[in-house]
C-alpha cells in the first residue's frame, strides 16, 4: 500500500485497509504475493477518478484454509465482455482508455500466473461506472514450486540460479509506475540482466551519468522530468552511445518522431508485451 501511496494522494483517493482478526499468518511467497497485490492496487489507483476510494481487504474462509485478498474500488468499472478478456497478456480495454490510463497491460495476466503458481485462484466483479473488486484467495500452507508452469516460467521473478553476474550488461529501467517497475525490473533480471531503476527523468540523468549502464529504457511520461526531456540531457551530457529504447502510453502521430529526434534509438508503445521489449533491447545489446 506504501508504494501506491504517492499516486492515491496525488488523486485524493481514500485508501482503506482491512484485515480480519481471524487471519494469523500464511507460508507463501513473499515476493509473488506483493507483486500480485501491488499490480492490483496500482490497476485500482490507476482506473479510479480523483476523490474516489480503493481499499484491500483480508479476510480467512471458514474453514482458514484460504486467505483471501480483495483489492476494490469506485473506479470506471468493466463491462461483462471485457471482464472476460482482461486477463489475457497485453491487453487494455480501449484505446481511448489507455491514452488516459497508462500502463503495460500486463498487470493482470500476471496477477493470474501469479496466483495460480502459489495456488490460489483469482476472481474478479465488477460493475461499469461503478467499480471492480478483484480477489485472489491463496491457500494458507503454499505447497511450493514443483509445478511451475513451462509457459509462465519466463515471466516469473529472478530465482537464485538466474541471479546474473558481474559480467551482466547493466538496464537503466527509467519508469515511474511501481507495478511496471516490478513486473518489468523482475523479467529483465530473468532475462540475465541487471536492473538499476530510475523513478523519474531527474533521476534517470544522474543514473545514466554515474553508472553508465549499457542500455536505457525509458519510459516517457514520468513526473518532475519526462523522458523526452531525459533523453535529451543524457544526449546533451556527451552521451551518445548508449541506446536508449523509449516506451510511451501514448501512441500519437508524432510522438515517434518526438522521441526519435530526443535521442531515442527505438520506440515502443504501451501496451507492449515483454518478449517484445526484451527484442528491442536485445538488438543492441546481449544480456
Ligand atoms: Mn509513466
Amino acid at each position: 500500500m506504501r508504494l501506491v501511496e504517492p499516486q492515491s494522494a496525488e488523486k485524493r483517493l481514500t485508501v482503506k485497509l482491512e484485515v480480519t482478526d481471524a487471519v494469523a499468518r500464511i507460508h507463501t511467497d513473499e515476493k509473488r504475493l506483493k507483486q500480485i497485490l501491488v499490480n492490483l492496487l496500482s490497476n485500482a489507483v490507476k482506473f479510479t477518478p480523483e476523490g474516489g476510494q480503493v481499499g484491500l481487504r483480508v479476510t480467512a474462509d471458514d474453514a482458514q484454509n484460504n486467505l483471501r485478498f480483495t483489492v476494490w474500488d469506485t473506479g470506471i468499472g468493466i463491462d461483462k465482455e471485457d471482464l472476460e478478456r482482461i486477463y489475457q497478456p497485453f491487453v487494455q480495454i480501449d484505446s481511448g482508455l489507455s491514452r488516459k490510463y497508462e500502463g503495460t497491460g500486463l498487470g493482470l495476466s500476471l496477477v493470474l500466473q501469479m496466483s495460480a503458481f502459489l495456488g490460489g485462484s483469482v476472481q474478479a466483479e465488477s460493475k461499469l461506472g461503478q467499480g471492480s473488486s478483484f480477489t485472489v484467495t491463496l491457500p494458507i500452507v503454499w505447497a511450493g514450486e514443483h509445478s511451475i508452469p513451462a509457459r509462465a516460467a519466463s515471466s516469473q521473478p529472478s530465482t537464485p540460479s538466474m541471479v546474473p553476474n558481474s559480467g551482466a550488461k547493466l538496464v537503466l529501467l527509467a519508469e515511474d509506475n511501481p507495478a511496471n517497475q516490478m513486473t518489468i525490473g523482475d523479467y529483465l533480471r530473468a532475462r540475465g540482466y541487471r536492473v538499476e531503476l530510475a523513478e523519474n527523468g531527474t533521476e534517470a540523468v544522474s543514473k545514466a551519468r554515474a553508472l553508465k549502464p549499457d542500455v536505457i529504457l525509458m519510459d516517457v511520461q514520468m513526473p518532475e522530468m519526462d523522458g523526452i526531456e531525459a533523453m535529451k540531457a543524457i544526449r546533451d551530457g556527451g552521451m551518445a552511445q548508449v541506446p536508449i529504447v523509449a516506451l510511451t502510453a501514448l501512441a500519437m502521430q508524432g510522438d515517434k518522431e518526438r522521441c526519435l529526434s530526443a535521442g531515442a534509438n527505438d520506440y515502443l508503445s504501451k501496451p507492449v508485451s515483454l518478449k517484445k521489449l526484451a527484442k528491442a533491447l536485445e538488438s543492441f545489446v546481449d544480456p
